[in-house]
């Protein structure tokens, strides 16, 4: 048997490569998962800080949330999760608003006391009133469409620098599509994710999932390995579930495909932050974000309320060649190029499929990537 002696090799052992690998081997198949980290989990990866119990989440704050029943179901074979709740504070000129946009937050930026019918129609009015004045009929990017849905005061304080310095351009250059519909609840209601039906924190780390979804005698893992670098020892029967980015695989020679990068800094302080997330709203704070893991842990009072905190500060930084990649800049250009790159990976590699938030060039919250993964996997059974 050879090194690499497998039915299916999946590179990238994140959450959509072990939903992949554990269907397949559950399925019978052999199935070998390579990821040139050395740690499972790719991005949603977390450990645990010895010192304080905190569990750090290294590629920034990971809520899981869902509202499909076939994902909740499947991934709770492998964990349990907490009964965290999110929600997000935003600080604007040194005040903290509940975010998204809800009727607290309005009623404190306009030091008003509305209730939730007279505030729809005070912000329907004052929309209105800024569209009229600034010449906005039919909004032709972020800023003109922010404005005609919540009004000017509401778009600069929440949502013009924040998303500025997310993307580092103006928001003249981003399209209307960003804001499909009125960021604004008109209720006390201050949970991020309204709709998800499900949510939490896993209660052994994200890591943990990963690992038992990939304890099968039918998969075998290796960290540290490079596709590129194994690559000419696979026998050509063996099928590819390629979840890293297609441009580098081709040593991007069609050239790259853009996406925004982050960087995070993080201490250890006992000036914590008081709950999980706060998002900084001004320009003149460089991050977008900050994280207080502890907070996450609710299913563990006494991490929570110990003194000391590790904070992550998120600061968002351009994309180089090489680098982490996190939020696919999607527009016109880059769909374009991303498809010349799929037929070419069907010329060069017609055993390879193209999975994953990297593989597939979409940003995908951890449930869409398991959906995805599972449909991919049903098939391949079924094949
Ligand atoms: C800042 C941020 C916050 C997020 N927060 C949330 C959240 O709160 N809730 C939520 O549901 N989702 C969240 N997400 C989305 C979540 O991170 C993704 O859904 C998830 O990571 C997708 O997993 P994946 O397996 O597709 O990709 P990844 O986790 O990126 O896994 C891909 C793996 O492939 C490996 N790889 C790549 N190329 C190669 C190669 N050539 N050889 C070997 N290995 C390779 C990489 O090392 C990596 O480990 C967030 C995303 C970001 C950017």
């Amino acid at each position: 048997m050879g090194e690499f002696e497998c039915d299916y090799l999946v590179v990238g052992a994140g959450i959509f490569g072990a939903t992949v690998a554990e269907r397949l081997a559950n399925a019978g198949k052999k199935v070998l998962v390579i990821d040139r980290r050395d740690h499972l989990a790719g991005n949603i990866y977390s450990y645990t800080d010895e010192a304080t119990g905190i569990e750090v989440h290294k590629y920034g704050s990971h809520i899981f949330h869902t509202e499909m029943e076939e994902v909740w179901g499947y991934i709770t074979q492998f964990i349990d999760f907490n009964d965290y709740i999110h929600t997000v504070n935003t600080r604007h000129d040194g005040k903290l608003y509940p975010m998204p946009i809800n009727l607290d937050t309005i009623n404190l930026l306009y030091g008003t006391d509305m209730g939730a019918k007279e505030a729809e129609k005070f912000v329907e009015a004052e929309a209105r009133k800024d569209a009229e004045r600034l010449g906005i009929t039919e909004p032709k990017n972020f800023e003109e469409k922010g404005i005609s849905l919540v009004g000017e005061k509401l778009y600069d304080a929440f949502l013009k620098n924040y998303t500025e310095k997310q993307w580092h351009t103006s928001a003249r250059n981003l399209s209307a599509e960003i804001l499909k519909r009125i960021p604004v609840r008109f209720s006390h209601d201050n949970r991020y994710f309204i709709t998800a039906r499900h949510q939490g924190i896993p209660k052994n780390g994200y890591t943990k999932i990963v690992e038992n979804m990939l304890d099968n005698r039918n998969i075998g893992v290796k960290l540290g390995v490079d596709f590129k670098d194994m690559k000419d020892e696979l026998s050509e029967e063996v099928r590819i579930i390629y979840c890293g980015q297609v441009d580098e695989l081709f040593n991007y020679e069609l050239g790259v495909l853009p996406w925004r990068s982050l960087r995070f800094e993080e201490e250890k302080t006992e000036d914590g932050l008081g709950e999980a997330v706060i998002n900084e709203a001004d320009k003149d704070v460089p991050y977008t974000r900050a994280h207080d893991y502890k907070y996450y842990q609710v299913d563990q009072p006494e991490v929570v309320a110990q003194k000391v905190s590790i904070v992550a500060r998120e600061y968002p930084a351009d994309f180089e060649k090489g680098g982490e990649a996190y939020y696919p800049v999607d527009n016109e250009e880059s769909r374009e190029l991303y498809g010349r790159y799929i037929e070419l990976c069907k010329e060069q590699y017609p055993n390879m499929i193209l999975g994953g938030r990297l593989g597939a060039y979409k940003y995908w919250d951890m449930d869409v990537a398991i959906k995805n993964a599972l449909k991919l996997a049903e098939d391949l059974v079924s094949d």
